[in-house]
């Protein structure tokens, strides 16, 4: 009998979440000997045994084996979206200006959002929110410029606030919005 799609979604998820469990616990590994090659290292030079380019020589490798070692799955850390507050925005008066652009930035899901299978992600670079190649999140309605999953949206996009951010506003006061990215093609009334 072929499995459930829900199912098999399900056991993906929390396979990446065990497997992010354990990378987290080598990496806190892996930042503790490093530290402590570090030390080793200005003993070293401290002695005279290692120079200054000797030291050089060792990050630039060190910082390669960390390039080669990949991306992480990422999450974020809200245990509970549907408590995060609202930012006092008035977006739909606002949308004219803005075109929702916040809806282009880049953020990750948490755990929470996985479980519920109701927000998709980038499936090469586990659990950042999917956005498709006009630049915008896949659930932005391409209609409307609203959130077709409102109700369900990450705590990321329930906590954003663009009052203060440069992406979004010259001057939020004056309502001057700042330009719109190069290549960002907004879309809705
Ligand atoms: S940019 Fe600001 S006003 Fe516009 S949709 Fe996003 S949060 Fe709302
Ligand atoms: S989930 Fe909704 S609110 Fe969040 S970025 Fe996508 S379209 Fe915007």
């Amino acid at each position: 009998m072929p499995m459930d799609p829900d199912e098999v979604y399900r056991s993906v998820s929390n396979a990446l979440r065990k497997e992010l469990e354990l990378r987290d616990k080598l990496e806190k590994e892996v930042k503790a000997l490093r530290a402590e090659h570090d030390t080793l290292k200005d003993i070293l030079v401290g002695r005279g045994i290692l120079i200054e380019g000797h030291r050089t020589v060792l990050v630039r490798i060190g910082d390669a084996a960390a390039a080669r070692a990949g991306r992480t799955v990422k999450l974020n850390l809200y245990p509970d979206k549907y408590q995060v507050a609202n930012a006092d925005v008035d977006c739909v008066a606002l949308f004219p200006l803005c075109r929702a652009r916040c809806c282009s930035f880049s953020h990750y899901l948490s755990v929470q959002d996985v479980q519920e299978g109701l927000v998709k992600w980038d499936i090469e670079d586990p659990y950042h929110i999917r956005r498709e190649a006009d630049g915008y999140c896949t659930h932005q309605s391409r209609k409307t410029g609203g959130c077709t999953i409102h109700p369900h949206r990450p705590g990321t996009c329930r906590a954003y606030d663009c009052r203060q951010d440069r992406r979004v506003w010259i001057d939020f006061e004056k309502k001057i919005p700042a330009p719109m990215p190069e290549g960002l093609v907004p879309h809705g009334e």
